[in-house]
Formats: structure tokens, C-alpha cells, sequence
């Protein structure tokens, strides 16, 4: 079956689940509740933005034509307020940020930048018509499309539904997770394990990636390494909207996940993926649901999730884009890899994100290792060694 690039396997989730975007049922929420949720309507301004012409500055409002000069001070207009009358030739207002420009004056000049003595104002300087004016509609038009569904509402995009009015907004539903871990040595938390046995973390750290990408974890059952468990485990996971497995995909003896996906009749996508941790990696599609099967190793299972499953859970969640939180910094000290696979390796990023230092660990099993690091180093596939001042690429945790 496809073994991909890391950039290939990326393009592919991308892709297959682009193009089978389900029309995902909507709900209507309170603003104070739609931080983090998906928009699911277009936002039109309601008026132009700003409203009137709005002064950038407290001052005076005046005709640029008359500087430099000496104006008469006819009147007051603070933010809130609209001055009734006009400024003539020769004339200036007292104006606040905020406030509407007078009609008759064009331009604002800074308190700052002019003399004020007994009804009058020296202004030694000369002004541009317009400055430090925003003009009525500069921001947006009414009617204007400002927002369109698909949109991850952040805190800018919740000040802008609060600017335009809503204090309602249509939000898609979050995406159903089912979460299924394989694995006979595999224990529930509330269970205390025998020696050889391990504490089931990996489906609490994808409940809890799962969350934060905006869906809804279903945390199943754990699926023993037989086939008729894991069979009835898939076929009940299979009712959510994703499903998300762990463990079972390597080539073991009793790595059936795959066997089971294909007796159901599901279409593979790719089966192995040129990345560390995580190269067995299954993504395909049954009876109408994506699925992926991550390794089992919790670094490879949290990689892989963050790097792929991401992306198609914010799809179906409505997101328009799913981008992968990359930047660079420089490398704190010499790095080398054996060239091949691309590698997501744990590491701390200086406060200032511009430095990276790779943090000691020993492999995908080493969970404390991950909780030192607060980002992943992310090796070019075919590239040998870095010297420290290097930049490399940085996916944030
Ligand atoms: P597998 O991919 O099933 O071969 O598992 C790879 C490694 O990950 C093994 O050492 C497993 O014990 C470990 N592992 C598998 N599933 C989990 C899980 N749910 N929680 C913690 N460790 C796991
Ligand atoms: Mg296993």
C-alpha cells in the first residue's frame, strides 16, 4: 500500500477531506460562548465602518488650507457626541479621538503641535486634508461581506460580530470523535496495572488534542488485539463523525486494525507515512467516515495527531484552513540525523522563540520528555546535519 512524504501525506488528508466536506449541522450561540467555534454564516456590515469621519487624535479639527495660521475657537466635540454647527475659514473646533469631524473641516492637528491662548489657536505647522482623520466607510462598506462561514472566530473576529451587532452567531457543530485504543497490555486509569500491562494515556492525550481542535471526544472502550473486539469497537466508532484509533498498525502479529478497516470495506489512503515518530500511519475512509489509525507510541500518537488528524477534524468542523503552527528559530547546538524521514523531535523553544534546543529523550515511548519540551524540532527529510546558529523549522506544541 502508499507509503507518502510527510508533505504528501499532508496534502492528501487535506485533500480527501476538502472534497467530501459534509454539510455539518449549525447551531446558534451566544457571542460570549463562539470563541473557538467555527462561523457558520457570512457577516455583513451593518453601516459603514467607521460611521461618520472619525478623529485619530484629541486636537482641533480644522481646513488644512488655513495653515499655517491662527484660528478662533468656535466650539467643543467630544466622542459621543456631533458638533451642530460648521468650520469656517479661519475657524478651528476642540476635538477628541473617537469624536465625528465637524463638517467644514477636513483635518485634525495634535493638541501637541499648537499653542492655545485666550479663544484662539496657533497652529505653527502645515496639514495634509485628511490627517488624522479616519473617513467615513475606510474600515468597511455596509453591506460588505466582512466575515465568511468557515472561519475560526478568534478574539478579532469576536470583537468584529460585536462591532456589527451580533450578539448571536450561527456556529457549526463540533465534529463527534470516537477514540478507540488497541492493545492487550493496555489498562483503564481506574484499573492498577500489573507489571507488565500500561496506564491507557493515549486516548486521554487525543481527547484532550481532540478538544482543543474544536471537536467532541467519544472515548471508547479498549480494543484487545483480537479481531471481533476491535470489529465491534470500529463498527460502534464508526457513528461519530471521525474516527480516531491508536495502536494496531505496525506490522506485529497481532496489528489487525487494518485487517479489520478492510474486512469493512474502507478505502486506504495511505498505510505509512516517511516521518519519526509515527511511520505506520493508516488513513482511508469506510462507510462514509475518515478514519486514522496512529501508532501506538504516545509521541508518535500525539505527533501524528497534531500533524494530520488536526487537519481533518477543523475540516469537518467547517474550517475553511487548517494551518500547522510552524516557525523557525536557531538551533542552540550541532544536529544530526540519518537522512530519510522527516522528524518531529521534542524541544524547548526560548521565550523569545528565536532560539530551539532538541530535549533529551529516549524515544516515542519517553512521555516525561514530552512534557519538557513546549514545541517540536522538524527535520527536512533529506537533510544531515545542522551546526548550532542553523535555522530549522519549529512546530509548536
Ligand atoms: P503498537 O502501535 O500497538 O505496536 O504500540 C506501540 C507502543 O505503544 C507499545 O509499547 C504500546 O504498549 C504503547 N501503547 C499502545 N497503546 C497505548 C496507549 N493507549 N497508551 C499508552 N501506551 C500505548
Ligand atoms: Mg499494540
Amino acid at each position: 500500500m502508499a507509503t507518502l512524504t510527510f508533505a504528501q501525506a499532508r496534502a492528501s488528508v487535506l485533500a480527501k477531506v476538502a472534497e467530501a466536506r459534509a454539510t455539518a449541522a449549525v447551531e446558534e450561540l451566544p457571542i460570549l460562548q463562539a470563541a473557538g467555534r467555527v462561523l457558520a454564516e457570512r457577516l455583513l456590515a451593518d453601516r459603514d465602518y467607521p460611521p461618520f469621519p472619525r478623529s485619530a487624535r484629541d486636537g482641533f479639527a480644522v481646513r488644512a488650507a488655513d495653515l499655517p495660521g491662527e484660528l478662533r475657537i468656535t466650539g467643543e466635540v467630544r466622542a459621543g457626541e456631533s458638533f451642530q454647527g460648521q468650520v469656517h475659514a479661519g475657524e478651528a473646533v476642540e476635538i477628541m479621538t473617537g469624536a465625528p469631524l465637524p463638517n467644514g473641516a477636513d483635518s485634525v492637528v495634535m493638541i501637541e503641535h499648537v499653542a492655545v491662548n485666550n479663544g484662539s489657536v496657533n497652529v505653527p505647522r502645515t496639514l495634509s486634508p485628511g490627517e488624522n482623520v479616519s473617513p467615513r466607510g475606510c474600515e468597511a462598506r455596509a453591506a460588505e461581506a466582512l466575515l465568511d462561514p468557515g472561519r475560526l472566530l478568534g478574539f478579532a473576529e469576536i470583537a468584529l460580530l460585536a462591532t456589527v451587532g451580533h450578539a448571536q452567531v450561527s456556529v457549526f457543530s463540533k465534529p463527534r470523535v470516537a477514540i478507540i485504543a488497541t492493545g492487550d497490555e493496555i489498562v483503564e486509569l481506574n484499573q492498577k496495572p500489573l507489571d507488565y500491562q500500561i496506564r491507557n494515556s493515549n486516548a486521554q492525550s487525543l481527547a484532550a488534542q481532540v478538544a482543543r481542535a474544536g471537536g467532541c471526544p467519544n472515548i471508547l472502550p479498549i480494543a484487545r488485539d483480537n479481531y471481533d473486539a476491535t470489529r465491534e469497537l470500529v463498527e460502534q466508532g464508526l457513528r461519530d463523525d471521525l474516527l480516531l484509533l491508536s495502536g494496531g498498525v505496525s506490522a506485529g502479529k497481532y496489528d489487525i486494525v487494518e485487517r479489520v478497516l478492510a474486512d469493512l470495506g474502507a478505502e486506504f489512503f495511505f498505510d505509512r507515512v516517511l516521518i519519526q515518530p509515527g511511520q505506520p500511519l493508516v488513513f482511508g475512509r469506510v462507510r462514509g467516515k475518515f478514519f486514522f489509525g496512529l501508532p501506538g507510541n504516545p509521541a508518535s500518537t500525539m505527533v501524528t495527531f497534531e500533524v494530520f488528524a488536526r487537519a481533518a477534524l477543523e475540516i469537518l468542523g467547517g474550517q475553511t484552513e487548517s494551518m500547522l503552527p510552524l516557525l523557525s528559530a536557531k538551533l542552540t547546538r550541532d544536529f544530526r540525523q540519518k537522512p530519510g524521514l522527516t522528524r518531529f523531535l521534542p524541544a524547548r523553544l526560548s521565550e523569545n522563540g528565536s532560539e530551539v534546543e532538541p530535549v533529551r529523550w529516549q524515544g516515542s515511548g519517553d512521555v516525561p520528555a514530552l512534557t519538557r519540551a513546549n514545541a517540536f524540532l522538524v527535520t527536512e527529510q533529506d537533510r544531515e546535519h545542522w551546526v548550532a546558529g542553523d535555522w530549522i523549522q519549529v512546530l509548536m506544541k
